[in-house]
């Protein structure tokens, strides 16, 4: 008896074990699956066939159900696919059902897609040419005046009279002729013109003139000719160019090496920085080879993108943010990673908690494929790869048309308060830099990494401060809205006149995007100011609208979180100013310098990148802290060995690889038991190498308790091993009674 391994999209089992039932011919893996479970059917996808008398198969042979219904004639997962999720489950502690969910379009899985049909109206065969409607429009011309209308503006779209008739969108029609549908129903009726339904493809079509691309420079030609030679020798590269140093060039003279060769590329871009500024440029290029996937696209137009891969081995370029690791590439040649530090590459939340970065070099490894990652502050764990020879470094120092890096000027706030030469949240110096730009018609951008009016309010009496009823924080004010928020779970009240407990005045404490607007517009009431964070980019297009106009100079000031200092590339702005970096230094994350170093220094390339030198102004506390040396200094490698010192000293990556196991259960003694036992077992397993319970600095989200055991394991140690283990302990811990209900997530290499 032949039975066969089937992925449910289920966190439960890794696969589920079926029959073949007689007469029914064996599925190949790829294919889906109808299959009974409990009472109901489902649709599952074909892992893995076990031929008669396998060992799986002899096993298993007593009571397995039968499959019900193969659904595909071909695979709609390739077995490269599904070598890439067995490793992504082993890897990230996951179900291969839970990859699954993550990797394939909800209605790909369902098999509910159906395809848009369009309505497209064209003359009755019994009419030939325009002459024989002679009689047809006399008699309109007396009787339906509105129907003449309509079928004259029908001969005129649809080229009758040019020679080259084609169908009119039934859509096109309506709108142009201002007639409405029942007088096209009408002309139908009468035999004069006729419907009928069309397929039509819901990705956007980049079939456009193509342009040449931009020659390189002599620094992009070399670039590209080391990396070429890295290829060559089957290394991964690192692509360390500044800001503006025309990366994106040399990853489009690469690319379209690779498309001349006949193969695939998969291009990585943080989520955000997927705007039309860069499709737009791509599109240019690469016209119809170029592809889109989105998270803002429709499920369907993701199937279609997907089925168009599946079902080609065409040369195509995809612009993809992390989950274009799940695409069906069947010849592959390059990966490149845009902006690879980026932390939104790491999926949180759900499992699987994957790294795209990680999962495209296992891809293309497998597929034989290079892989380019690009950035201007790389990851310490990357450029550690590229010091140690892993990874072949290449480095551009130098901007694009011989522009300078930005001037880093810093504002002591200290000083500032103290001599009372502040206004609200700027200091003197800052405010007189912006006026000097507003005066010579440049831009500006202000970089403040908090949303919202004030992080929180407090009762000037008694002290009160509104917290979430869900989460163990303070609620954030937002002032247009009236309304206290949680940033973890999204609870939202109004926000009460007065305290509530006392009846005394609020003041709010902190700043966010919203306060900074308010100041701003008081101090330039001049300047036209807009607000680039999660609340004003909600709406489908708003985030591109805002780029737009501020790149038209319709916009003076940008005021935002980081979402500004992603990859955008605007001509007038001079300068950029950060009103209060320190905040970005004092987490406890052993990635918060790394971070806040990133972050400064993209947020400072957004300035000058054409014409004169621009300029950056960050406002701190402490302004003599060496990161920010490094940063004036535009040193990454100072600052990166540095780092590398403390990652040695405190035992962190890339020296120890982490996993964090995050334990949650809504009823605290259980959580608390649970957290405790897991922690003596992984101490007994682990030694010094398990943290003990460590009480999170949230430590209740959407009323469940938190706490999280950290475990480092020396980066030379079989990590797959050391996994195995905390698995089962795991496992053992949730199977007592005492702990029922607790769910235990390991977040493998967390970032
Ligand atoms: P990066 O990706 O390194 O930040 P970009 O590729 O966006 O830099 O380049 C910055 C700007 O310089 C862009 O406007 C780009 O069009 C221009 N540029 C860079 N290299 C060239 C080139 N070889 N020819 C023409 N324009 C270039
Ligand atoms: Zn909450």
């Amino acid at each position: 008896m032949m039975t066969v391994n089937v992925i449910l999209p289920l966190a439960i089992a890794d696969t589920y074990t079926y029959r073949i039932p007689d007469g029914m011919s064996c599925p190949e893996p790829g294919m889906r699956v109808l299959v009974p479970l409990g009472r109901k059917t489902i649709t599952g996808l074909v892992y893995r066939i076990n031929p008669e008398n396998s060992d799986a198969s002899v096993i298993q042979n007593i009571r397995l159900r039968d499959i019900i219904e193969v659904l595909d004639e071909q695979p709609i997962v390739l077995p490269s696919q599904l070598s890439l999720w067995r490793w992504m489950a082993d890897y990230y502690l996951c179900t291969l059902g839970e990859v699954m969910a993550a990797a394939l379009p909800a209605r790909l899985l369902d098999n509910d897609y159906t395809a848009r049909t369009e309505v497209y109206i064209s003359l009755d065969p019994q009419y030939t040419d325009a002459e024989q409607l002679q009689p047809v429009f006399d008699a309109l011309q007396r009787r339906a005046p509105k129907q003449l209308r309509l079928l004259e503006y029908f001969l005129d779209l649809s080229g009758v009279f040019d020679g080259t008739p084609h169908p009119v969108e039934q859509r096109q029609l309506i709108e142009q002729s201002g007639e409405s549908t029942a007088v096209l129903r009408t002309l139908i009726e009468k035999h004069i013109l006729c419907a009928s339904h069309e397929v039509v493809s819901r990705i956007p079509s980049y079939d456009t003139d193509v342009e040449p691309a931009h020659p390189l420079t002599p620094q992009q030609q070399r670039a590209a000719k080391e990396i070429q030679s890295g290829f060559a020798d089957g290394k991964v590269c690192l692509l360390h160019g500044v800001t503006s140093s025309g990366k994106t060039e040399v990853y489009i003279h690469l690319i379209r090496q690779m498309l001349d060769q006949g193969k695939q590329v998969l291009y990585l871009v943080p989520e955000i920085a997927l705007t039309t500024q860069l499709t737009d440029r791509l599109k240019k290029v690469f016209g119809k080879q170029l592809g889109v996937y989105h998270s803002r696209f429709s499920d369907m137009e993701r199937v279609e993108i997907y089925r168009d891969l599946l079902g080609s081995p065409e040369p195509k370029v995809l612009l993809s943010a992390r989950s274009g690791v799940f695409l069906p590439f069947r010849n592959l040649g390059l990966v490149i990673v845009d902006e690879e530090h980026d932390p939104s590459y790491k999926q949180q939340d759900p499992s699987p908690r994957y790294h795209a970065r990680s999962v495209a070099l296992i891809m293309a490894k497998a597929a034989e494929a290079s892989v380019l990652l690009g950035t201007a502050t790389p990851a310490i764990e990357s450029y550690y790869n590229a010091q140690t020879g892993k990874y072949r470094l290449v480095e551009m120092s130098e901007r694009y048309a011989g522009l300078s890096l930005p001037r880093i000027t810093l504002v002591d706030l200290k000083r500032q308060y103290h001599r009372k030469e502040m206004y609200e949240h700027f200091a003197d110096p800052l405010v007189s830099r912006i006026r000097e730009q507003l005066a010579q018609g440049k831009q500006i951008i202000i970089f403040q990494n908090r949303r919202g009016y004030a992080p929180y309010i407090s009762c000037r009496k008694c002290g009160y401060v509104p917290k979430c009823c869900n989460c163990d924080v303070s609620l954030t004010y937002h002032k247009r809205t009236n309304s206290l928020i949680c940033h973890y779970c999204g609870y939202t009240v109004d926000a009460p006149a007065t305290c509530p407990s006392c009846g005394g005045e609020w003041r709010d404490i902190g700043i966010g995007t919203e306060k900074i607007e308010d100041e701003a517009s008081t101090l330039f009431p001049e300047a036209r100011i807009a607000r680039m964070d999660m609340d004003t980019t909600r709406n489908k297009n708003s985030h591109q609208r805002l780029i737009n106009a501020f790149a038209r100079h319709d916009i003076d000031i940008l005021i935002g979180t980081q979402m500004v200092t992603k990859g955008l590339h605007f001509n007038d702005v001079s300068l950029v100013a950060v009103l209060n970096a320190d905040s970005m230094m004092q987490s406890p994350d052993f990635r918060s310098s790394e971070r806040a170093f990133q972050m400064l220094e993209q947020v400072a390339g957004r300035a000058g990148r054409t014409g004169s030198q621009g300029e950056v102004v960050i406002q701190s506390f402490s302004p003599d802290n060496p990161l920010y040396i490094y940063l004036q200094q535009h040193d990454y490698a100072g600052f990166y060995a540095a780092q590398l010192k403390e990652r040695q000293a405190f035992r962190f990556p890339p020296f120890y690889r982490l996993i964090v196991l995050t334990i949650k259960h809504r009823d605290f003694s259980r959580l608390d038991t649970a957290a405790r036992e897991l922690s003596e077992r992984l101490h007994a397993a682990f030694g010094a190498r398990c943290s003990g319970v460590i009480i999170p600095p949230v430590s209740r989200v959407q009323n469940m308790h938190l706490r999280t055991i950290r475990l480092r394991i020396e980066a030379d140690a079989s990590f797959a091993r050391a996994k195995a283990i905390v698995m089962q302990h795991v496992a053992y811990v949730q199977s007592m009674p005492n702990c029922r209900g607790t769910i235990i997530q390991p977040d493998v290499d967390p970032m």
